[in-house]
C-alpha cells in the first residue's frame, strides 16, 4: 500500500479517532508486526503536539509460545508493574490507542483454560483502567492494520502479499480513508448516525424484539432512561473522539434481567485467538440458560462462566444489513470490523454512559437500574438480511424498527 494512503489513515486515527490534545500523552499498544504504521502514528501525534508517545509492544507468537510452554501457575499472575503502567498514564489523562491485528486462529492448539485464566488475571488487575475507558474518562481508540497471518485467513486463496494488500484496501475503505476528504466524510457519517440515535432516544422504547429465519426470537427490554449512542464519543472533559474505527453501529444497554428468548449467531466469533462458530444462546430473565456451538463450545463455556455478569448481556447494537462494511461481503474474523457489519449483542459489562445520570450512581444502583457488570465484554453478531425488529414505545405504541435487515424508521 502506498505510503501516502497510509499517512492519510494514520492522520485520521490521530485527529478524528484520538483527537489528540496539545501536551497529551499517547499510549500505543501495538503488535511488533505493525511497527511501520506505529511509527507513522507516533510521528503525526508529535506533529499534533503530543507530549510523549509511549509504546506498549507485544508479539502474538511469543504469547503463544508462553501459553504452550510456561509453567502452569504463571497464568494466574499479572504483575503489579503492568497495572501501574496503565494506571499512571490513565491518571495523567493519556489517550490509549490499540492496534488490533491478530491471527484469528493463533491459539487453537492452546489449552483454553490457560487463556481464560490469564485473561481473568489481567482483567481483575486492570479493572479500574478498563472502567476508566468504558466510561470515557480517558480517550481510547481501536484501529487495525493487516498482518500476513490475519490477511491469509481472510483471503485464503491468494498469496500472503496480495492478501495483505487486499486487506489494506478493505480496511481503508471501511474507515473512509480512501475518499478524497476523509475528515469531511466522517463529519457527515457522524451526523447521519446522530440522527438515528436522536430518533430512537425520543421513543424511549420499553423493549425491542428481534426475529429472523435462522432461529433468532429474542425480546430485549431496555432500562428506563437508556441512551442510544453512535458515531462519536465524548470524553469526560468534553473532547470528541471515535472509540472504534470503523464504526457503523448505534448501541445501548439491555436491561440486565429483561432478556428472553433465543439468539442465533450469524458470523463466527474470534475470541482470544480461537474461532467459535454456529452458536446460539437462550435467555430467561436476562440470564443465559442454554448455549450451543458447532465449534468452540468449550471456549464459549469458559467465557460465560467468567463471573456472574458474564451470564448476562451488556450491549445491544443495531447495524443495517445494507451498510458499507456489510456490503463488502468480507468476513474479517476481527470483531472491530465484523461487529460493524451486523446487529450484535455483547456478553458481560455494559457501558454505563448509556444511562442518564449514571455518573453519580454507585455500582449497586447501576445494577438495580439494569446496567450489567462483568470482567468481560464480548460482542457477537446475529444480524441477517431478513432480520425484523419491533419495538414498543414509552406510550405503548408498536413500531417497526428494522424490516428485511434494514432500518424502517
Ligand atoms: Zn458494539
Ligand atoms: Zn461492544
Amino acid at each position: 500500500m502506498k505510503n501516502q494512503a497510509l499517512k492519510k489513515y494514520a492522520r485520521l486515527i490521530v485527529k478524528i479517532g484520538i483527537n489528540i490534545r496539545p501536551n497529551q500523552t499517547l499510549v500505543i499498544s501495538s503488535p511488533v508486526d505493525c511497527v511501520d504504521f506505529a511509527r507513522m502514528i507516533a510521528e503525526i501525534a508529535y506533529e499534533e503536539g503530543a507530549r510523549e508517545v509511549v509504546m506498549n509492544w507485544h508479539d502474538e507468537i511469543i504469547s503463544k509460545t508462553r501459553f504452550l510452554h510456561a509453567p502452569d501457575e504463571i497464568f494466574d499472575e499479572f504483575p503489579q508493574w503492568k497495572r501501574d503502567f496503565y494506571m499512571s498514564y490513565a491518571r495523567q489523562g493519556a489517550a490509549f490507542l490499540t492496534i488490533s491485528a491478530s491471527d484469528p486462529e493463533l491459539m487453537k492448539d492452546v489449552d483454553p483454560k490457560r487463556i481464560a485464566r490469564a485473561r481473568n488475571a489481567s482483567r481483575k488487575k486492570l479493572r479500574e483502567y478498563s472502567e476508566r475507558l468504558m466510561s470515557n474518562r480517558n480517550i481510547w481508540c481501536v484501529a487495525s492494520v493487516p498482518t500476513p497471518a490475519w490477511a491469509k485467513k481472510v483471503f485464503p486463496d491468494i498469496p500472503a502479499e496480495q492478501a495483505v494488500e487486499k486487506l489494506w484496501k478493505a480496511i481503508l475503505k471501511s474507515v473512509r480513508a480512501d475518499l478524497p476528504d476523509p475528515v469531511e466524510a466522517w463529519n457527515l457519517h457522524k451526523a447521519a448516525l446522530k440522527e438515528r440515535v436522536d430518533k430512537l432516544n425520543k421513543m424511549q422504547l420499553q423493549w425491542i424484539h428481534f426475529r429472523n429465519k435462522i432461529g433468532t426470537d429474542l425480546r430485549v427490554e431496555l432500562p428506563v432512561n437508556h441512551i442510544w449512542m453512535g458515531g462519536s464519543d465524548e470524553s469526560a472533559d468534553g473532547i470528541d473522539f471515535i472509540a472504534n474505527m470503523p464504526t457503523e453501529e448505534i448501541f445501548t444497554s439491555p436491561s440486565r434481567k429483561g432478556v428472553n428468548g433465543t439468539v442465533v449467531s450469524s458470523m463466527p466469533l474470534n475470541y482470544n485467538g480461537n474461532l467459535i462458530e454456529d452458536f446460539a444462546f437462550t435467555f430467561r430473565d436476562g440470564e443465559i440458560i442454554d448455549i450451543r456451538a458447532g465449534k468452540g463450545y468449550d471456549i464459549l463455556k469458559h467465557l460465560i462462566d467468567t463471573d456472574e455478569g458474564s451470564r448476562y448481556l451488556g450491549e445491544v447494537a443495531l447495524v443495517p444489513y445494507d451498510s458499507p462494511i456489510s456490503n463488502m461481503g468480507i468476513l474479517f474474523y476481527n470483531t472491530l470490523f465484523d461487529e460493524n457489519a451486523s446487529c450484535h449483542l455483547a456478553i458481560g459489562k455494559a457501558y454505563s454512559i448509556t444511562l442518564q445520570g449514571s455518573e453519580s450512581m454507585t455500582k449497586e444502583e447501576l445494577i438495580d437500574a439494569g446496567i450489567n457488570d462483568s470482567l468481560v465484554h464480548v460482542d457477537f453478531m446475529f444480524g441477517t438480511a431478513d432480520l425484523e425488529i419491533q419495538g414498543l414505545t414509552k406510550d405503548g405504541q408498536k413500531v417497526t424498527i428494522f424490516r428485511n435487515g434494514n432500518f424502517a424508521l
